[in-house]
């Protein structure tokens, strides 16, 4: 008798771009699990009854949630991690034993991981973040778990950064400035706005970047951002994209679901050479 095989999917909408169904069928194959995974565009009127209807299939086990639905996901879940308790939206939704769904976030522990693959250093760092919507307050509370010395998040529009800010207001590291008053070198720069999407760079002082400043753009492609590019030109040495978050984050979801580990580090060299291909 041939058993039912689980089913994943990432909704989002659009969503035809995402590179998860691809990163996902690596790690099954990679780990030898029996399980399908596609992307399906879920309408904006409709989430939150689209996905109850894909749970109530018993072959239906976890979901990726992308942009715009990562915070009604959040109302939506039976249960928290405390990691997406902390971030205000969710990613990964598992199915539990109970039927009832559990919300996950793993898009900052996928940055932490691949930054410190990198051999970046964020313990004791001066580290700045620039932007403040969903994808920054993700990433802030693994950012500060590894203990920078000073982490400063601005913002084209600085009210955003100074409610991130409150949220984590028993931290003494954290604060908000505006971006034209930033005239110091930071030694890790990430960029967690989504303005390389439309080719623009957000409005910082050339004196954030020194010779040892660290870049990174949570965004990525199949050529270096128009951030990274810019970082460069100002003679930052090392600038990175979020290509490697975003396998690390699907590795995360990976273990959540099937208990299993997968080895990132070729899926990342390969998905970066499928881009550019
Ligand atoms: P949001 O829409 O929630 O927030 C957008 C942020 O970008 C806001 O801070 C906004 O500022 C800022 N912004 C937008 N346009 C500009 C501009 N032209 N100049 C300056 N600032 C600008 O998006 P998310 O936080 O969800 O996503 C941000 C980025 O992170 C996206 O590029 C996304 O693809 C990427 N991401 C990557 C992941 C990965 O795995 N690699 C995972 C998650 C996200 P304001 O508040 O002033 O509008």
């Amino acid at each position: 008798m041939q058993l039912v095989q689980d089913q994943y999917q990432v909704v989002g909408n659009p969503i035809k771009h995402s590179q998860s169904p691809w990163i996902h069928s690596q790690f099954a194959q990679q780990t030898q699990q029996n399980l399908g995974y596609i992307a399906c565009q879920l309408s904006l009127d409709n989430f939150e009854a689209e996905i109850r209807t894909f749970f109530s299939q018993p072959q239906n086990k976890g979901c990726n949630v992308t942009v715009p639905f990562k915070e009604r996901a959040f109302h939506l879940v039976d249960e928290l991690t405390e990691r997406a308790q902390q971030a205000g939206a969710v990613n990964t939704i598992k199915k539990q034993t109970n039927g009832q769904l559990l919300g996950d976030n793993t898009d900052g522990v996928g940055l932490v991981r691949d930054l410190l693959a990198k051999g970046v250093n964020i313990a004791g760092s001066k580290l700045l973040i620039v932007g403040a919507g969903g994808a920054a307050r993700g990433v802030l509370q693994p950012l500060l778990a590894q203990q920078p010395q000073q982490l400063v998040i601005t913002n084209r529009t600085l009210g955003k950064a100074q409610e991130l800010v409150q949220r984590f207001s028993h931290n003494t590291s954290i604060s908000a400035q505006p971006m034209s008053q930033l005239d110091q070198a930071f030694d890790l720069i990430i960029n967690a706005t989504s303005a390389s999407l439309s080719g623009d760079i957000p409005a910082l002082l050339t004196a954030v970047i020194n010779a040892k400043t660290v870049c990174y753009d949570m965004m990525y492609g199949a050529q270096p951002t128009p951030f990274n590019q810019w970082a460069k030109a100002q003679g930052c040495p090392y600038y990175y994209d979020g290509l490697g978050m975003l396998v690390e984050q699907a590795a995360e979801s990976f273990w959540l679901w099937r208990a299993v580990k997968p080895e990132t580090t070729s899926v990342i060299s390969q998905l970066r050479a499928r881009l550019k291909g």
